[in-house]
């Protein structure tokens, strides 16, 4: 048995991937166009409403599959085709060499499927003995080169067309030019063949219609018609998770599959097969149809109340499309069979926890594979939640626990910092950054200048500084969250002095501590679980309009994460809610609330861009209110080439894998420099850790600032 790999040698082919120029502009520019793209596709459609619906639908099927498996498996019998079930894997891969021994096929072509993938089919027929041509033209490609698909929609995108034109010369024994028209006509030829050749076509499906008993397939190529309508036998296999009610279902599906696929607004086919239709090459002139109707824990999952989303899935790929980790280093690092956020989630379902271990912790929780599901999956969170699991299973490393300690007891952490700013003095340089970073950390990690410890933190500075404010509008609360208290202070300053001057009220909880966001990265649940009760209970006794924090990802943690993290103590529970339902973000707060407006604040004209955290944009669904307070600060705002992409920081992320971190940093900060604006503003002190960090080691003077601060200097 192969050993599993560790998190080096994981490390390792990342950076052989990153130093694969041809993957790197390829899945660069792909994510450029998909998004532009999509959003095309998508334009004059309300896609949240029809992403809740198929939600809706996918739960109600996934709740009664048995139902829905005998209503379809009758009405598919009646109209002429067999239906098997197959347990796992490896019962539909025998239930298939079955089909085609018995009816004494020999040649067989296939159009795409994972879930073929997923059983390793094409492994078990030429087993025994049958020949196996794969039809999609990426599946043809990584077929012959022996390999997996790098992508569910497009398998073999990670492949140039001088790749394709040498793996064609040697496969046709003659050169080929490396045209992509000529490469497509040399497949067509050879492919043409196979399909006359075959008595067995195998597909997947993408829709199992139970009250008609067909099944639907949504191609691009034209294969697929050609697999079930030439050969004298047709086998479709599909998980159960395709079995849904009624066609409306399907076709609601059909309505987003193409567009968060490809942004097409409908494939060039949609086939529908409604029973045994005639077959001229068929003994009796009928065609003989197969469904397997594969379960491989899919039945289990739909039981697990977190993981039964899991089965909402309808493989448009789009997780993967707007992945940034993906478009750094491709499908063969981010994921086992299955690719994208989704592959990392069915890879511990499907093939297990030691495939798994390394490719669930490549996730930077970015949130844009969960903002674009097409069945509305959070799936960051089951990620997290499955780096968890395994860590329960092999033991949780020793730097996870000690972290997870030392976040939960709040003196002790803050002890550790005040003690840090004394112990950092001698490498502190004037600037606020760190001059050498301590050995522990490797030239890898030099990407980025660290900040030093504020002289005052935060909460040293509320006690002698807190405004008396006469007649408060609002009653508030403030959550500083660690940076903001010990490495950032003036932030958290420069808004107390907006609130006065805009009469609102502050308290600042002392027992408040970090907001459990870096332990929860590292799949320490049950730390995390401890600090969010901390934290609730040191606002327990506030009785204020809003809590308030300037730090985008304290804000999505503590308003969608601490509720489900004490869900199951019902006491708790509902104070936590309560306590998420009055976060609100500084921008949000500042603009929606306040209100504040362009009198206030001074014509200063600077021209400034802006970097949307993935917390704000994404987690809290917070656009407009940031940038509309940039250009009422009395700045000229200039957009940045794809502002709503991560920045690389991802709190422990870019301290795990540093070279991705550093590589998402550089395409961010290329892009801001393009602006040739003086400031970049961002409203989270982890990003601005990050940008800053980054510019100063590349020598430039944009500076970076929350957007706090400048409302603050600007305000008249
Ligand atoms: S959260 Fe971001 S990094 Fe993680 S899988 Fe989703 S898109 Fe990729
Ligand atoms: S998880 Fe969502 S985005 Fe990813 S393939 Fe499935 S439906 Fe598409």
């Amino acid at each position: 048995m192969q050993k599993a790999k560790d998190l080096k040698e994981y490390r390792k082919e990342l950076r052989e991937s990153l130093d694969n120029d041809f993957l790197r502009t390829t899945l660069d520019n792909f994510a450029v166009a998909y998004r532009a793209g999509r959003a095309n596709a998508f334009k004059d459609i309300d896609v949240r409403q029809l992403i809740n619906e198929i939600a809706c639908s996918k739960d109600d099927a996934a709740a009664r599959y048995d139902e829905l498996y005998e209503e379809f498996k009758v009405n598919a019998e009646a109209s002429g085709v067999h239906v098997h079930f197959a347990k796992d894997a490896d019962e539909a891969n025998a239930i298939i060499v079955g089909i085609a021994k018995d009816a004494g096929c020999q040649k067989i072509v296939k159009a795409k499927s994972m879930t073929a993938e997923e059983t390793l089919l094409n492994h078990a027929l030429e087993d025994e003995g049958l020949e196996v041509t794969e039809t999609d033209l990426g599946e043809w490609i990584i077929q012959l080169r022996h390999e997996g698909p790098s992508h569910m929609v497009m398998p073999a995108i990670h492949l140039s067309r001088y790749q394709v034109g040498d793996l064609f010369s040697e496969v046709t024994g003659t050169k080929q030019d490396a045209e992509i028209e000529k490469l497509v006509k040399v497949a067509r030829r050879e492919l043409r063949q196979k399909y006359v050749e075959a008595d067995m076509g195998i597909t997947g499906a993408n829709f199992a219609v139970a009250e008609t008993g067909g099944i639907g397939l949504v191609t691009n190529e034209g294969n697929a018609r050609l697999v079930t309508t030439l050969p004298r036998v047709h086998v479709a296999l599909m998980g159960m998770d395709k079995l849904l009610p009624k066609l409306h279902d399907a076709l609601r599906i059909l309505k987003v599959l193409p567009r968060n696929a490809t942004g097409q607004q409908l494939t060039s086919y949609v086939t529908w097969i409604t029973g045994a239709s005639e077959c001229a090459s068929a003994e009796n002139g009928k065609k003989e149809i197969h469904y397997v109707i594969l379960d491989n824990g899919r039945s289990e999952m739909a039981k697990d109340p977190l993981f039964s989303q899991v089965n909402r899935c309808v493989r448009c790929g789009a997780c993967a499309n707007v992945c940034p980790v993906y478009r750094l280093v491709g499908g063969h690092k981010m994921g086992h069979i299955y690719i994208g956020a989704i592959g990392l989630i069915l890879t511990y379902f499907f093939h297990g926890k030691d495939k798994a271990k390394n490719l669930v912790q490549n996730c930077i929780n970015c949130e844009a594979c969960k903002d674009i599901c097409a069945g509305g999956i959070d799936l960051p969170r089951l990620i997290k939640e499955i780096h968890a699991r395994i860590l329960e299973e092999d033991g949780h490393p020793l730097p996870n626990m000690l972290l997870g300690k030392v976040l939960k007891n709040r003196k002790l952490f803050h002890t550790l910092l005040r003690t840090a700013k004394w112990g950092q003095k001698p490498v502190a340089e004037k600037d606020g950054f760190i001059r050498h970073l301590p050995l522990i950390f490797s030239k890898e990690h030099s990407f980025r200048a660290l900040p030093t410890i504020a002289e005052t933190p935060f909460r040293d500075w509320w006690k002698d500084n807190r405004p008396h404010v006469e007649k408060p509008k609002y009653r508030v609360a403030l959550f500083s969250g660690c940076v903001q208290d010990f490495v950032y202070p003036e932030q958290m300053e420069a808004a107390v002095n907006l609130f006065a001057a805009n009469d609102v009220a502050m308290e600042y909880p002392m027992e408040q501590s970090c907001c459990g966001l870096p332990v929860q990265m590292m799949g320490e649940m049950k730390a995390s679980h401890d600090v969010a009760v901390q934290n609730i209970r040191a606002f327990e006794a506030e009785t204020c309009d809003y809590i308030i924090t300037l730090c985008a990802s304290c804000a999505a943690h503590l308003k969608h994460n601490y509720p489900k993290l004490v869900k199951d103590n019902p006491r708790l529970a509902l104070k936590a809610q309560q306590f998420a339902d009055k976060i609100i973000d500084y921008s949000s707060f500042v603009y929606d609330v306040l209100k504040v407006e362009k009198k206030d604040f001074k014509e200063v004209g600077t021209k400034a861009t802006y970097h949307a955290p993935c917390h704000l944009c994404r987690g809290l669904d917070v656009h407009d209110a940031p940038r509309k307070l940039i250009e009422t600060s009395g700045m000229e705002y200039v957009e940045c080439t794809e502002e709503e992409v991560c920045c690389g920081f991802g709190g422990t992320f870019s301290m795990k894998f540093p070279e991705l971190s550093s590589e998402l940093l550089s395409k961010k900060l290329n892009n801001v420099e393009e602006t040739k604006a003086e400031v970049l503003l961002t409203d989270c002190p982890g990003c601005i850790m990050q940008l800053r960090g980054g510019l100063k080691v590349k020598g430039s003077n944009v500076k970076v600032r929350h957007i706090a601060e400048v409302l603050a200097e600007n305000r008249k």
